[in-house]
């Protein structure tokens, strides 16, 4: 029951995959891979194992609550709490995809927004006091991406409660529906996921602060990546590099921030980083 454990969504690639590699290198306690797919973990597994590190395993689909629940209970009974939590897993559709922006915008504000919430939300009254969360978003997901001054201000709103903030994210999405969400909300969902998942990092971290716990929103970097196309110049150890300091590093003073790849905090609201990546 004493073992710390961390814990990494979406993890059986990509930049999670090297999360994981980077905690089994230093983070003092048990390091969960995990993945919807269990070939796809179970070959994550072996191939870190081919060098030399030791990750444990288990399923988790961060859509599916009964099993979220069933790695909860595990946790529970296996470790009494969880320590460091990354979620990392999401979606985003390719500029080229050709399914209708209402349904874009449903299935990415599902996975990304709402299916991360419900991750959280099962998971949350496990962690132990002092546990860091990391919540892993995007350049996309700066605040200087809406248009809407209106909802700007709103997502902002030191007082907006986890049930305002996914009300706005249903709006989004029933917007997209009737085909008027450009103006207010601009263009692209995954943008839309990544500011409602920044603003959701805030109020955790409010909910959670009397606990010692630290949640923070962190952009990985442009990556090479199946999200990026692998057109992003950075390698997925390089993107894991911001995302490792969160769970491991940072000072106990840094909650709710917004912080970019080179682990420099930026003001969520303006003056988004010129910086190409
Ligand atoms: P990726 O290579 O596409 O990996 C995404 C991972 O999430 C995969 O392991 C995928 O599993 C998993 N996943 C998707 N849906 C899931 C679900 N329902 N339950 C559990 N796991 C699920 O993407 P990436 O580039 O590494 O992205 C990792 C994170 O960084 C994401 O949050 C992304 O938005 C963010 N990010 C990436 C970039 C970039 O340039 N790549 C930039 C900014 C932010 P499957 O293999 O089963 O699909």
């Amino acid at each position: 029951m004493s073992s710390k454990v961390a814990i990494v969504t979406g993890s059986n690639k990509g930049i999670g995959f090297a999360i994981v590699r980077g905690l089994c290198k230093r983070f003092e306690g048990n390091v969960y891979l995990t993945s919807r797919d269990v070939r796809r973990g179970e070959q994550a597994v072996a191939d870190l194992q081919k060098e030399g590190l030791n990750p444990k395993y288990h399923q988790l689909d961060i859509t599916n609550a009964k099993s979220v629940e069933v790695f909860r209970d595990y946790l529970k009974e296996k470790y009494g709490g969880i320590d460091v939590l990354v979620n990392n897993a999401a979606i985003a559709f390719k500029g080229n995809a050709t399914e209708p922006v209402a349904v874009q915008a449903e299935q990415t504000l599902f996975v990304n927004y709402f299916s991360t919430l419900s991750t959280c939300e099962i998971l949350f009254p496990i962690l132990r006091d002092g546990a860091r969360v990391v919540n892993v978003s995007s350049s996309a997901g700066h605040l200087s991406n809406i248009p809407s001054k209106r909802l700007r201000d709103r997502l902002q709103d030191p007082t907006l409660t986890i049930s305002e903030l996914s009300g706005l994210m249903r709006d989004y999405v029933e917007a997209a529906k009737l085909g008027t969400q450009a103006a207010e909300w601009g263009n692209s969902s995954y943008v839309v996921s990544k500011v409602g998942l920044t603003a959701l990092t805030k109020i955790q971290q409010r909910l959670l602060n009397d606990r010692d716990i630290k949640v923070n929103a962190v952009h990985p970097g442009y990556v090479d990546t199946d999200m990026s196309s692998h057109k992003g110049p950075l390698s997925i150890d390089d993107g894991a590099q911001a995302p490792l300091y969160l769970a491991l590093d940072a000072p106990d003073s840094v909650r709710g921030e917004f912080v970019w790849y080179n682990k420099k905090i930026v003001s969520w609201a303006d003056d988004k980083p010129t910086e190409k990546y």
